[in-house]
């Protein structure tokens, strides 16, 4: 089973997320459960959260097909204490509210060394912020994104994600969400049916499928190795549709979200099809 939507709207409330997925033709869907530019959030309101599970029950959306995206201010492996620290409680926020939704995942991009500190301790600590959050709230799964390597971000190399899950205490409780947009402006080339293919078995190789938890699908603006982070309508951008074909056809991608981040909300319902058409290719 393959489970493909778009990371939706949740203005007016997160139950209003699953509305706005299921208006696409989607069985999955990505959102922020609260302002992604703000540090602190009014708490969810059990009303909203029944509502949201209601409305998720009612339009075919199972918990595991949900892949909530935590703030962008969040910096888990933030050199300076006092930035640390409030990354870590607003990071523990952000798991006790999908804990409350009943959702098993949380989507993150793992942290910034700011040219302050080694790569190496940046990376331990992402970790032990996530060892922290598993012990602060007890079910969801911690899933780190590949980013495009843009400024000192870190995790943009298999290797460094590899390098983050060694180092967390709970492997159950530890994912990664690849995103193609990020891969490629990492370096990772998706252009062709064998390029994606040898990407997906280095992935494989270096980090492991049973941490995939996610797939984020996006065509890329910008060049393959450029690091710089500028997603694209699929088909539209430097990657192509070989790369979302082989994606569609490999049972290593089923079960988990597969979210569009394109830039072209109202094109969401049509690339949804799209990528079932590539399913169904050779089914
Ligand atoms: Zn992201
Ligand atoms: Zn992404």
């Amino acid at each position: 089973m393959k489970y493909i939507g778009a990371h939706v709207s949740a203005a007016g409330g997160v139950d209003k997320a699953p509305v706005n997925a299921a208006e696409l033709g989607a069985n999955a869907f990505a959102l922020f459960t609260k302002n992604q530019r703000q540090w602190v959030a009014k708490p969810l309101e059990s009303s909203t959260v029944s509502a949201f599970k209601a409305n998720c029950q009612r339009l075919g959306f199972v918990p595991e097909a949900i892949l909530p995206h935590d703030s962008y201010l969040i910096n888990l492996g933030a050199p300076e204490e006092e930035k640390l620290i409030k990354s870590r409680d607003a990071f523990i926020d952000e798991m006790q509210r999908c804990e409350q939704l009943g959702l098993p995942l949380l989507n993150f991009h793992p942290g910034s060394h700011l040219k302050k500190i080694s790569e190496a301790s940046c990376l331990s600590l992402i970790a032990e912020s996530i060892n922290l959050a598993h012990q602060a709230v007890p079910n969801v799964v911690a899933v780190i994104e590949n980013t495009a390597g843009q400024g000192t971000n870190l995790g943009w190399s298999f290797e460094q994600l590899a390098s983050i899950i060694e180092q967390v205490e709970d492997k159950q409780r530890v994912g990664v969400c690849i995103d193609t947009c990020h891969a490629f402006a990492a370096g990772y080339d998706l252009r062709t049916h064998s390029a994606a293919e040898s990407t997906f078995n280095a992935f494989g190789d270096i980090v492991g499928f049973e941490f995939l938890r996610g797939m984020h699908l996006n065509d890329a603006k910008t060049p393959l190795g450029s690091r710089v982070d500028r997603h694209q309508a699929l088909g539209e951008g430097e990657i192509g549709l070989a790369c979302f074909e082989v994606l569609m056809q490999d049972a290593r991608f089923d079960g988990i979200p597969l979210i569009l981040e394109t830039i072209k909300p109202e094109r969401w319902a049509e690339e949804i099809r799209l990528l079932r058409q590539f399913q169904v290719a050779t089914a």
